[in-house]
């Protein structure tokens, strides 16, 4: 089954922001009507209207796609804020929780180390989650039929 799409939550001093941000933005815009583009790199990112973000690996000509992943999410919230100069974005990103760990990519900086580039590990937030941490952990055994 697909995994939920990772959702931020628009406040409304953002609207008027992301209201500018808009406007041609191309082949995009068939993808997500009324969305922002926040980066035109390799890996392309649209924020939606409804906090939703959309993803092309431009590299490999993939197709679009609803990021799920937190992490994802927000390394392209933060590449947009840096590009499309719009620290308002900034806004969307969680507060770091209670038990989260430093993340190892960066040393908790939210940038890597020597390149200065965003940390996609932990989407330059600097941490990660706990759940995230045991990704590699042995999956829970589930009852059939969940
Ligand atoms: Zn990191």
């Amino acid at each position: 089954m697909a995994a939920r799409a990772y959702r931020f939550a628009i406040f409304d001093e953002l609207r008027p922001v992301l209201a500018r941000m808009q406007g041609p933005i191309g082949e995009w815009d068939d993808v997500v009507p009324g969305g922002v583009m926040l980066w035109p790199g390799m890996l392309v990112g649209v924020l939606a209207p409804d906090g939703r973000v959309f993803a092309c690996d431009t590299f490999s000509d993939g197709p679009w796609y609803e990021v799920t992943a937190e992490h994802e999410a927000c390394f392209l919230i933060v590449l947009g804020a840096e590009y499309r100069a719009a620290p308002e974005l900034l806004g969307l990103l969680p507060l770091r929780p209670a038990g989260a760990t430093n993340c190892a990519g960066c040393g908790g900086t939210g940038h890597e180390r020597g390149t200065g580039w965003v940390c996609f590990g932990c989407g330059s937030l600097g941490w990660v989650r706990v759940e995230a941490e045991s990704v590699t952990a042995p999956a829970p055994v589930r009852p059939p039929g969940r």
